[in-house]
């Protein structure tokens, strides 16, 4: 067996070097953050305007944000909920939370009053930050909310609440003892079944991330980190966004060029325009992007030296697609979870190993299983299994759910994944398919069990499950079983306004099968394989 897998312990080794993570068990992780002194001068440009923030501007308005959330009470322990799309100003606006000891929970700002008041109320928060279109979807449930300006070149008199935080003196911002254990964020996922619960991510959870995920990265290249400018067009509510653009590049002295959201057009602009090298994206959007390449004549993007692609998996046909499309290109895949704070696998090409496919090595300080399904056994290189995670990314646990974390995090701390994978001879992870009932939507997680909860409160649904169907576009799309209840006349339509009435966009039910009644185990639990095979909606 090659050196990185035991097999007395069934472990996989990562075959990097381990990096040095803050013993201080006082280290936060915002202090750890601008802990790297570094050369670059601009942290964050604003893509459309041009505005930006230099490096000793973020700290000092971090530092102000913290003083002004401490005067108006924000402390440690308090949750703060921020409903905004990629702004230059998240960044300052989580920064400036935790430094105070605070808790942030990001969320989709196209999210429905009801998936916003779950959110609140899972996980307590007090105060929120939107943009004003949002503003009234808080109506009626008694939080403060401060309006977060859409441009940097805002109009104070209509942001009084934002400028209030951002015009306290940085100097007086508090230095309260955090320590790495404390938790500094609470994300939002299903993990591997039942409906979307509150991942409790730590300071040292995020540290682990910035060290092991992005500073470690900018290490294996010889380049100075600080001369890349990153296109930063997935989103910060989401891990992959969230850890790289609002704290591991920043570590590392990068800049960070924000778009709002994802347009193929605009992103080529943008590209061309910033000398943007590093792209990390998800597949639709390299698809996009390879079409808008295509399409507009002796546009070759030369500034971009590394894309990344992660959060859903990619076809080898799309794959094929870009490496010819950008022959300049490095290009890589990354894997993580919302689970494992993003740290997991990166892609790793070298002059012997160009492996596509793959998602990468395993992280440094991280270990690896790949669990036999019936015998519960660690597999060798070659096996396909399911794949367990450990190390200092795992998160804390999921938000007051002991049951769903004792079932997700097992014995001696492994994260179960719920996806189905190997390690080839040299190391290389492929992920093949998935265990859990996750729906990946372009890359965006849909928890089954949530759509499933909504429909059976229709009064002409008698029983239902959702489960994915394979989409060229998207991915994946979530398709409803539907038993109506006799005599109904239910239409496919009329599902599908239901549920669109009630969520984010991205998370409508796409297609409905009327069926006679739902395949379900001895324990109740929804055979949406079984499903999906009967009805031909094939997955991956
Ligand atoms: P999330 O918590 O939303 O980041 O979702 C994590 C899940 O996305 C993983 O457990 C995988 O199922 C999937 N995923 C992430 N990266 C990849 C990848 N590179 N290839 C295939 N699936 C991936």
């Amino acid at each position: 067996y090659p050196s990185f897998f035991s097999p007395e312990t069934g472990i996989y080794a990562s075959k990097h070097s381990p990096r040095d993570l803050p013993q201080n068990p006082f280290q936060d992780l915002v202090s750890f953050l601008f802990s790297h002194g570094h050369q670059g001068a601009t942290a964050l440009v604003d893509s459309v305007s041009g505005l930006s923030i230099s490096y000793p501007k973020l700290r000092d308005m971090v530092e102000s944000m913290a003083s002004g959330l401490d005067h108006i009470g924000i402390s440690s322990g308090h949750v703060v909920l921020i409903l905004l799309p990629n702004t230059i100003l998240f960044p300052v606006i989580i920064l400036g939370i935790m430094s105070v000891g605070a808790i942030f929970t990001p969320m989709n700002p196209l999210c429905k009053l009801g998936e916003i008041k779950k959110q609140m109320s899972i996980s307590n928060a007090e105060l929120v930050f939107t943009f004003a279109e949002n503003v009234r979807k808080f109506d009626g449930l008694g939080v403060r909310i401060v309006t977060v300006p859409e441009r940097l070149d805002f109009d104070a008199t209509k942001f009084s609440s934002f400028i209030h935080l951002l015009s306290r003196d940085p100097k007086q911002a508090p230095k309260p003892l955090i320590r790495q254990t404390d938790a500094a964020a609470v994300l939002f996922s299903s993990g591997t079944s039942g409906p979307s619960k509150g991942v409790v991510i730590t300071h040292a959870n995020l540290i682990a991330m910035v060290e092991l995920f992005s500073r470690f990265e900018a290490s294996q290249y010889n380049t100075e980190s600080w001369k890349n400018v990153y296109l930063a067009a997935v989103p910060m509510f989401h891990v992959y966004g969230l850890s790289l653009f609002t704290m591991g590049l920043l570590s590392l002295g990068s800049t960070v060029v924000v778009m709002r959201r994802f347009d193929t057009k605009e992103a080529i602009r943008v590209i061309d325009r910033y000398k943007v090298s590093h792209f990390p994206a998800v597949p639709p959007m390299l698809a996009a992007l390879v079409m808008g390449v295509r399409d507009s004549s002796g546009c070759n993007l030369r500034s971009l030296r590394q894309v990344s692609c992660g959060a859903a998996p990619i076809s080898e046909n799309l794959i094929q697609d870009f490496l010819e499309a950008f022959p300049h290109v490095d290009f890589i895949q990354g894997y993580g979870m919302t689970e494992s704070t993003a740290v997991g696998a990166r892609g790793f090409n070298t002059a012997g190993h160009k492996k596509y496919t793959s998602v990468g090595l395993l992280a440094p300080n991280m270990e690896a299983k790949i669990v036999d399904l019936k015998t519960g056994s660690g597999l060798p290189p070659g096996c396909r299994g399911e794949l367990w995670l450990r190390g200092p990314g795992i998160m804390q646990g999921y938000l007051n759910d002991e049951d769903a974390t004792s079932s997700t995090v097992v014995e001696d701390g492994w994260l179960m994944t719920g996806d189905i994978a190997y390690f080839d001879q040299d190391g290389y992870l492929y992920v093949l398919d998935r265990l859990k009932d996750t729906i990946k939507y372009k890359g965006f997680q849909i928890a089954p069990a949530d759509l499933e909860a909504l429909l059976i409160c229709h009064p002409e649904i008698l029983d239902v499950a959702v489960a994915s169907a394979e989409d060229e576009e998207a991915g994946e799309i979530p398709v409803a079983y539907v038993v109506r209840r006799s005599g109904g006349m239910l239409s496919s339509s009329e599902v599908i306004e239901y549920v669109a009435k009630q969520v984010a966009p991205y998370k409508k039910v796409r297609k409905v099968v009327f069926v006679n009644s739902i395949p379900r185990s001895a324990a109740g639990k929804v055979l949406r394989r079984l499903l999906r095979n009967n009805h031909g909606a094939s997955k991956m």
